[in-house]
């Protein structure tokens, strides 16, 4: 039997426009891929890289732009030990091309006509997706509450830091809440700890949100459970689970 491709799955090149580190560990990517006919907030875009010998590695990063945002931005955390990250972070240079596929999945996916309130749960690069969450409410002009719990290993390690806390500072609808699980700043007053029940209990928005939780398998797995044990709705969790460590 033939078949059956959706034209978007197609596998196509986008060319690496921009290059930045958003963290000692990891990279920002900005692509510009020809024909791009937008993308879901949350959504995913399949990486494919071809040695010289045939031989190919795929995996998958969320976009990190609002769907409002004409270039696809990833951002990379670079594993030591890994196939894929190192080459993304290290070796990828402005003017390169990228194989990619997508936008990918249709469930872990927020516009701003779905409502909220909403409670954001990140783990480390987990905040892509929910960062084209949040830059899109702002983009679409949504007031819908919002609340982020980032759990990020310092200060320096926290993705989109200076991003988010100019949109919370001038959205008073935007609450983002910051735990450093290794080491804090002098004059740290947020939490600083794995992200536990009662932190859950204490951020999350009061009436029956709806939750995104991304990151490292663990932690969502970790969080998901604390979030049904604290009352809230399965159905109203929606999870995506990066990789099977906890970094
Ligand atoms: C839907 C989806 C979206 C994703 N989005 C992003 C993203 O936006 N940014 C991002 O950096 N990654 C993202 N990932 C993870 C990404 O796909 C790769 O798994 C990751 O970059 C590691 O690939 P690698 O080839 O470098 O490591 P591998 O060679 O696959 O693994 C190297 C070692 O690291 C472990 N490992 C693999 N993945 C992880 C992980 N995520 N965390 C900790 N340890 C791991 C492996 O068990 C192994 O021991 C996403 C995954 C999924 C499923």
């Amino acid at each position: 039997m033939a078949e059956i491709r959706h034209p978007r799955l197609a596998w196509q090149f986008g060319e690496v426009v921009e290059t930045h580190p958003a963290t000692p560990r990891a990279k920002s990517l900005l692509l510009d891929v020809p024909g791009w006919e937008g993308h879901k907030a949350g959504q995913h875009v399949d990486i494919r890289l071809t040695a010289e010998d045939g031989y190919q590695a795929q995996r998958s990063y969320s976009i990190a732009s609002a769907p409002e945002d004409n270039r696809v931005e990833l951002v990379v955390e670079r594993l030591d030990d890994g196939e894929v990250s190192p080459y993304l972070t290290d070796e990828l240079r402005p003017g390169d091309k990228l194989e990619l596929r997508g936008p990918i999945g249709g469930w872990f996916a927020w516009e701003a006509k779905d409502g909220g309130p909403l409670f954001f749960v990140a783990g480390g690069s987990g905040i892509a997706p929910l960062m084209a969450m949040i830059r899109h409410r702002a983009a679409a002009g949504s007031d819908v509450s919002c609340h982020l719990l980032y759990s990020s290993r310092s200060r320096e390690e926290t993705i989109f830091a200076e991003e988010l806390d100019q949109l919370a500072a001038s959205d008073g609808s935007l609450q983002v809440f910051h735990t450093l699980t290794r080491s804090q700043p002098p004059d740290w007053t947020g939490y600083a700890r794995r992200i536990d029940r009662v932190m859950l209990a204490e951020v999350s928005p009061e009436e029956n949100p709806l939750a995104f939780v991304c990151g490292p398998t663990p932690l969502v797995e970790s969080v998901a459970t604390e979030l049904v044990g604290l009352g809230h709705d399965a159905r109203r969790i929606k999870t995506e689970r990066f990789g099977p460590t906890g970094g």
